[in-house]
């Protein structure tokens, strides 16, 4: 039946960014789902574990070092045995003017955005391999992953970069019944965009752009996290799918 295709049941999912916004909700509803979720935080995700209750187990790591993979994958595999989905939400955003931005904002969002992304999605998938059971991947872009945006160099970058690898990451990885996809949230009320909304100007302008007349919620995301964690999305590789109230295509 089509629906058991979107079924999560059994199956052990890395979420990171677990505490809060966008990561927060992929957990619930991968919980929902089925799955067993591990979730990645360098704070307690104290209100994710209450929601979640057995079906989560919270690892700390600040993933601004890639010294961190190893123990967040073994913590995983002691915990929960294997591991079926890996998500990789957590993210940060700079803003400063690009005559003015600095080194630090610079390597500290490509380091959390992109390059922990991509050795963390190494030690999973060779995981995979090792498992011989494939594997989902998904990475969370961004509209700046198709746009410049403003006073985000670094971001947009990371973020361009993050669509980039999720196709060259599928293309080497299909054959071994990896999935690697991203999803490109539109822009979204959490604590990413809380500067945005401040900025009453800028607010207006945005919301006066989304077709749908409205600010996405982690709830928008789950079902194009569901669907690409699933065996529905088998044949789906290297996609990034936009879910952002119409922003693109306008
Ligand atoms: P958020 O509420 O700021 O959440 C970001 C998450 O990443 C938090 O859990 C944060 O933990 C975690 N994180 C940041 N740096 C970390 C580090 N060094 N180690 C471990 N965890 C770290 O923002 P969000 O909107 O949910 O963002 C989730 C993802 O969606 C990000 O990749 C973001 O770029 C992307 N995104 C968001 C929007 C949007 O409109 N909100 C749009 C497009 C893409 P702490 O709470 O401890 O900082």
């Amino acid at each position: 039946m089509i629906l058991d295709k979107f079924s999560l049941k059994g199956k052990v999912a890395i979420v990171t960014g677990s505490n809060t916004g966008l990561g927060q909700g992929i957990c619930k509803a991968f919980a929902e789902a089925g799955a067993k979720v591990v979730g990645v935080s360098r704070r307690p995700s104290t209100e994710t574990a209450e929601m979640l209750g057995n079906n989560f187990y919270n690892v700390i790591a600040d993933l601004s070092s890639c010294a961190v993979i190893p123990s967040v994958l073994k913590q995983t595999l002691d915990k929960f045995g294997r591991v079926d989905i890996l998500v990789n939400n957590a993210g940060i955003i700079k803003r400063e003017d690009s005559i003015d931005f600095s080194e630090g904002n610079w390597d500290s969002v490509m380091n959390v955005n992109l390059k922990t992304v991509f050795f963390l999605s190494q030690a999973v998938a060779r995981q995979f391999i090792a498992q011989k059971s494939g594997g989902k991947i998904i990475n969370i872009a961004s509209m700046l992953s198709y746009q410049g945006g403003i006073r985000v160099p670094s971001y947009a970058a990371s973020k361009s970069a993050i669509k980039g690898i999720t196709m060259s990451l599928s293309n080497e990885w299909a054959k071994y019944g990896i999935n690697v996809n991203g999803i490109a949230p539109g822009y979204m009320a959490t604590n990413n965009t809380e500067a945005l909304r401040q900025d009453g100007e800028r607010s207006a302008d945005i919301l006066a752009r989304i077709p749908a007349g409205r600010w996405g919620t982690p709830e928008d995301l789950e079902g194009a996290a569901v669907f690409l964690a699933s065996s529905a999305s088998d044949y789906v590789n290297g996609f990034t799918l936009a879910v952002d109230g119409g922003w693109l295509g306008r």
